[in-house]
C-alpha cells in the first residue's frame, strides 16, 4: 500500500542536523503536507526525495524501490517551487512542453498534452504568452501544468503559493485540490501556513527541529496534540 516510504532519513550540513531520523509512509494518491516553522527541515526532506540532496543516512523508496541511487531527472517526480520556476525565454506552451520534449515525445503528443494541461489549470487562452506577461498566480499555474505534463506519479510542492496574496492563494488552493481529485497524483506539499495545510491535505506531518513531532489528519493534530509544541503550533494556547 505504501507508495513513498521515507525510512529513518537524516541530513546534516556540517554541524547542523537539518533532518534527524525522519520516517513516514505515504499512500498512493494521498495528499500529505509537511508543516512546521522556518528551518524545521521541511525543504531539506523534500529535496532528498527530489534528489537534490543526498541523505546522510536512511533510505527513500518509491513504489517499492530505493531511489537514492537514481539521479534527480530519472526519478519521475514533478516539482513546483515558490517562485521563478518558469523559463523566461519560453512561451507558456513551450514551458509546459519542455519536460515532454526532453523525453522525446512526438510532436502530436506534445501538442495534445500541452492543450490538456493548460485546460487543467484553466489557462487555455494564454498558450502564446511569455511568463513575464502573466501574474504571479498564473505563473504558478503554468508551473503546475509543466510539473504534471509527463504524468509523474508524485508531485512535490515547496511553498508554491507563499509569494501570492490571500485571494489568489485560495483560488489556486482550490485548483490544486481539484487537480489532485481529477488526476489521482500523490502530492507532498510543504508550507509553514497551518490553515493552508489543514484545508488542502489528507494528512499533515508537523516538523520541528528536523524531526516529525506528529503526523495525522489536520483535525487530529488540532483536537489531540501529542506535544506542547503541536498544541502551540496549531493554535492552542495551553
Ligand atoms: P524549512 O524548509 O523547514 O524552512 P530547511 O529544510 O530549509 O527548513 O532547513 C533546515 C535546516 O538546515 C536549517 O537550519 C537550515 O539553515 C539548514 N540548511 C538547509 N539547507 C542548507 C544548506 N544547503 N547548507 C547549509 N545548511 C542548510
Ligand atoms: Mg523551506
Amino acid at each position: 500500500m505504501t507508495f513513498l516510504d521515507i525510512r529513518g532519513v537524516s541530513k546534516s550540513f556540517g554541524n547542523v542536523a537539518a533532518v534527524s531520523d525522519v520516517s513516514l509512509e505515504i499512500a498512493r494518491g494521498e495528499f500529505m503536507t509537511f508543516l512546521g516553522p522556518s528551518g524545521s527541515g521541511k525543504s531539506t526532506t523534500l529535496y532528498m526525495i527530489a534528489g537534490f540532496f543526498e541523505p546522510t543516512g536512511g533510505d527513500i523508496r518509491l513504489d517499492g524501490r530505493s531511489i537514492l541511487a537514481e539521479p534527480s531527472n530519472r526519478r519521475n517526480i514533478g516539482m513546483v517551487f515558490q517562485r521563478y520556476t518558469l523559463f523566461p525565454h519560453l512561451s507558456v506552451a513551450e514551458n509546459v512542453a519542455f519536460p515532454l520534449r526532453v523525453r522525446r515525445r512526438s510532436g502530436a503528443e506534445v501538442s495534445r498534452k500541452v492543450e490538456e494541461m493548460l485546460a487543467l489549470v484553466r489557462l487555455e487562452r494564454f498558450a502564446d504568452r511569455m511568463p513575464a506577461q502573466l501574474s504571479g498566480g498564473q505563473q504558478q499555474r503554468v508551473a503546475l501544468a509543466r510539473a504534471l505534463a509527463y504524468d509523474p506519479p508524485l508531485l512535490l510542492m515547496d511553498e508554491p503559493l507563499s509569494a501570492l496574496d490571500k485571494k489568489l492563494r485560495e483560488e489556486i488552493q482550490a485548483e490544486i485540490r481539484r487537480i489532485h481529485r481529477e488526476t489521482g497524483v500523490t502530492i507532498l506539499y510543504v508550507t509553514h501556513d497551518q490553515e493552508e495545510a489543514l484545508s488542502l491535505s489528507d494528512r499533515v506531518a508537523l516538523f520541528n527541529h528536523g524531526r516529525i513531532e506528529q503526523v495525522g489528519k489536520g483535525r487530529d493534530l488540532y483536537d489531540a496534540p501529542h506535544t506542547r509544541f503541536v498544541a502551540g503550533f496549531v493554535g492552542h494556547s495551553n
